[in-house]
C-alpha cells in the first residue's frame, strides 16, 4: 500500500527493546521490530504493532448460509462472505491453507462501508467473515460488523474461537450468529498439532452464548485423531452445559494439505452422532454427499427444515414455529 500509512493495531502493549506484546489471542506473541506474530498479519514496525493486511480481502463470494455451516440461522438465505489471509492456528488438514498459512495470496482492497453496500446490492441479508481466520483481523472485522449493522444486515462470524476476552467481546457483541470450530477435546492435540488452545476456545463459546449470539459448533472428524467417543462426548457435554439446543456439525474429513489420513467413513460420523445426541438435540452430519439432512420439531417430530445439498425446504415452518403443532422452533428465520 505505497503512500498510505499502515493502520496501527489495538490489543497490544509495549515491551522492552522496541518489542511489543500482542494480546489478541492465546499466543500473546512477543513481536520484535521488523517481525510478525504467529498469524503473520500483525507486524512490529518501529516499536508499533501495525496491520499490513488491514482491509485486504483474499476472497469474496455469495454463499448459502448452510455452507458456513449455520443450519438454525436464516435457512435458505445467502450470505455475503469475505475472507482474508493468515491464521493463528496451523491445522495440517486446513481446507483453506493457501490463504490461512501464507500471506502471498492475491488480495484486493476493501472497506467496511463498501462491503456492506456490496452485500445489500447483491440482495444478501447478512455478511459473513469467514474462510481463513477473521479474528486475527479483529480491528477491521469490528469496523465491518458495525458498517453491516448500520446497513441493516445481519452479521456472521466463522472462526476457530482462539481469541482472548477483550477482542472476543468486541467482535462477538456485534455478531448475530457464529460458527465456532471445536476441533477436539484434547488440550495436547489442540496445542501441539494445531497451535490452538482448548480453554480459549471454550471461553470463546461461553462468551458468545452469554452475549446472546446465535451459536453453532463444528467438529471436523478425522480418523485416528479425534474420532473416539470420549472426544465427542466431551465436546457435546460442554455445549450442552450451555444449551442442549446448540447445533453441532460433525463434518467428515477429506485428505487435505499435510494430512493423508483416509477420509472419514460415514459409519464413524453416524457412531459419533449417536454419542453427541446423548447431550444435544441437534447434531448434523456434514461432507457426506447428497443425503438429506433434516431438523425435526422437538415437540411433535415433524420435519421443520429439509436440506438436500444446498436445496432447502422450509415447508415445515410457519414463521419460526412448527407448521404441524405450532411449537416454537429452534430456527431463527429472519
Ligand atoms: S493475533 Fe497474531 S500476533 Fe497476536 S498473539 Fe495471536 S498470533 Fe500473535
Ligand atoms: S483454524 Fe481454520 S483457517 Fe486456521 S489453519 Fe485451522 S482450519 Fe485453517
Amino acid at each position: 500500500m505505497p503512500g498510505r500509512a499502515i493502520p496501527e493495531a489495538r490489543f497490544y502493549s509495549l515491551a522492552d527493546d522496541g518489542a511489543v506484546r500482542c494480546s489478541l489471542c492465546h499466543h500473546q506473541c512477543l513481536v520484535t521490530p521488523g517481525h510478525v506474530g504467529v498469524c503473520k498479519v500483525r507486524r512490529n514496525e518501529g516499536g508499533r504493532l501495525v496491520l499490513p493486511f488491514y482491509g485486504r480481502a483474499s476472497a469474496i463470494s455469495i454463499d448459502p448460509i448452510e455452507k458456513k455451516p449455520l443450519y438454525h440461522f436464516m435457512p435458505g438465505s445467502s450470505t455475503f462472505s469475505v475472507g482474508y489471509v493468515g491464521c493463528n492456528l496451523r491445522c495440517p488438514f486446513c481446507q483453506n491453507f493457501g490463504i490461512s498459512q501464507s500471506t502471498d495470496a492475491l488480495t484486493e482492497a476493501v472497506d467496511p462501508a463498501g462491503l456492506a453496500h456490496a452485500a445489500v446490492r447483491a440482495g444478501c441479508p447478512s455478511i459473513a467473515h469467514t474462510y481463513s481466520e477473521p479474528l486475527v483481523h479483529a480491528e477491521f472485522v469490528v469496523e465491518s460488523l458495525m458498517a453491516a449493522r448500520s446497513a441493516g444486515l445481519r452479521t456472521v462470524l466463522v472462526t476457530n474461537g482462539c481469541a482472548r476476552m477483550e477482542a472476543a467481546t468486541e467482535v462477538l457483541s456485534l455478531c448475530d450468529a457464529v460458527n465456532v470450530d471445536v476441533k477436539c477435546w484434547s488440550g495436547s492435540f489442540y496445542r501441539d498439532e494445531l497451535g490452538g488452545d482448548l480453554p480459549t476456545v471454550k471461553a470463546f463459546v461461553e462468551l458468545a452464548f452469554r452475549l446472546g449470539t446465535h451459536v453453532e459448533a463444528t467438529t471436523l472428524v478425522i480418523p485416528g485423531k479425534n474420532d473416539d467417543d470420549g472426544q465427542i462426548d466431551g465436546i457435546a457435554a460442554f455445549l450442552a452445559s450451555l444449551s442442549a439446543d446448540i447445533p453441532l456439525h460433525l463434518s467428515a474429513y477429506r485428505p487435505m494439505y499435510r494430512y493423508t489420513v483416509a477420509p472419514t467413513p460415514q459409519s464413524t460420523i453416524e457412531r459419533m452422532s449417536v454419542v453427541a445426541r446423548r447431550h444435544l438435540r441437534y447434531v448434523y452430519p456434514g461432507n457426506l454427499g447428497s443425503q438429506a439432512v433434516q431438523t425435526a420439531c422437538h415437540s411433535c417430530g415433524a420435519a421443520l427444515v429439509v436440506r438436500r445439498g444446498y436445496g432447502i425446504d422450509l415447508a415445515g415452518l410457519n414463521g419460526d414455529n412448527c407448521a404441524a403443532c405450532g411449537a416454537k422452533s429452534p430456527i431463527i428465520v429472519a
